[in-house]
């Protein structure tokens, strides 16, 4: 059975991306079988696996946009890069961003990511979902067909108060698009426990949403290593296997893992 993980949080730079990555290759390297799907115009997570040039890229989730709205059949591993760290990924490009708006006349727009990988997951154990920081087209389709939604938050006081607006999003996409849809927890990344202001944000978290949602209890630390390893097209157990950003990613995978 596949599970479809959507990791989305509107604010940009509260590490979607690097969870994403991470915990692809986490799962990978428990022996699964993972596609990374980059639902971003920005291309951070095909730039972050070592395609530097996402613009330049032949095939992206864009040409598998366009035949499935054009009801063509997509061949066996189109678009596909296969990364060596053992994931698959499905790259993208700035042309998201046109492919979004052009959507919008299309008919069920929300589900055509479903249609996509209704296809392809008999292939895997897990796709991820990396999501553009946005609640648009392109995000309600991660969600629609996702099984469940991680939602990163950098431990921050901007980043907590944008939660709403995403569980809106989240709790009608659950009612009108995608009934099975789960909230897999917030997951605090980029924790800097020297600071009172950071336990101070993760109390108030933990008091506002803990009640009704799971407030993960890995936290990601903020680690320079982590920042760095952004740049190095591969994940933080390569770069940095012993530090701590990599042991709090084994963390999160082994909960992760344990949900299925
Ligand atoms: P998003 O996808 O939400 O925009 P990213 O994953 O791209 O966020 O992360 C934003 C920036 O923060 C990147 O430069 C990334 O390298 C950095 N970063 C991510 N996680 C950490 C961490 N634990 N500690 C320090 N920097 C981090
Ligand atoms: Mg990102």
């Amino acid at each position: 059975m596949c599970r479809v993980i959507a990791i989305a949080n509107q604010k940009g730079g509260v590490a979607k991306t690097t969870t994403a990555v991470n915990l692809g290759i986490g799962l990978a390297k428990m022996g699964k079988k993972v596609l990374l799907v980059d639902d971003d115009p920005q291309g951070s997570m095909t730039i972050c696996l070592g395609y530097r040039e996402p613009d330049n890229l032949e095939l992206t989730i864009v040409d598998i946009i366009e035949k499935i709205v054009n009801e063509e059949d997509i061949p066996e591993d189109y678009a596909i890069l296969h990364h060596s760290e053992n994931v698959d990924v499905l790259p993208s490009n700035i042309a998201l961003s046109a492919a979004e708006v052009s959507l919008v006349n299309v008919m069920s727009r929300e589900l055509v990511l479903r249609d996509y990988v209704e296809k392809i997951k008999h292939k895997y154990d897990y796709v991820i979902i990396d999501c553009m920081p946005s609640l648009g087209v392109m995000t309600v389709n991660a969600l629609a067909c996702a099984d469940s939604v991680l939602i990163p938050v950098q431990a921050a006081f901007l980043p907590v108060k944008g939660l709403q607006a995403l569980l809106k999003t989240i709790y009608t996409v659950k009612r009108r698009l995608n009934a099975k849809l789960e909230i897999e927890g917030i997951l605090l990344t980029m924790v800097d426990k020297r600071t009172n202001y950071a336990k101070e944000i993760i109390e108030e978290v933990n008091e506002v949403y803990g009640k009704t949602l799971r407030v993960l209890p890995t936290e990601i630390p903020l680690s320079i290593r982590a920042t760095e390893t952004s740049a190095m097209s591969k994940s933080i157990y390569d770069y940095d296997p012993r530090g701590k950003v990599a042991s709090a990613y084994t963390e999160l995978t082994n909960i992760v893992s344990q949900n299925a």
